[in-house]
């Protein structure tokens, strides 16, 4: 479940813990039981860890500018390895 940030007008700021469902109801403040309205902060950005915002970046970024290919790849390096074995040669082809 979700916290949210309550603000008594006589104590301050305090966290509740409670369902999105009830996250629009005021809540009573755990110390004098006044009724107390939700205080609406930045949401928690840091939590995200570096990498994983990285990759969303990327991710978002290949949707409005994907990379263009300008030539065909080169060949790579290794080449393509050929058996001498002639049981191979008898092996279903697909
Ligand atoms: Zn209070």
């Amino acid at each position: 479940m979700p916290s949210y940030v309550h603000r008594c007008p006589a104590c301050g700021e305090f966290e509740q813990v409670r369902p999105m469902s009830d996250s629009a109801a005021a809540a009573s403040c755990p110390d004098c039981g006044a009724s107390s309205s939700r205080v609406f902060g930045a949401p928690g950005l840091r939590a995200v860890d570096p990498g994983l915002r990285r990759a969303l970046d990327a991710s978002a970024a290949t949707a409005d500018a994907p990379a263009v290919v300008r030539a065909v790849p080169g060949r790579s390096r290794r080449a393509t390895p050929v058996t001498r074995d002639p049981r191979h040669a008898r092996l279903p082809r697909p």
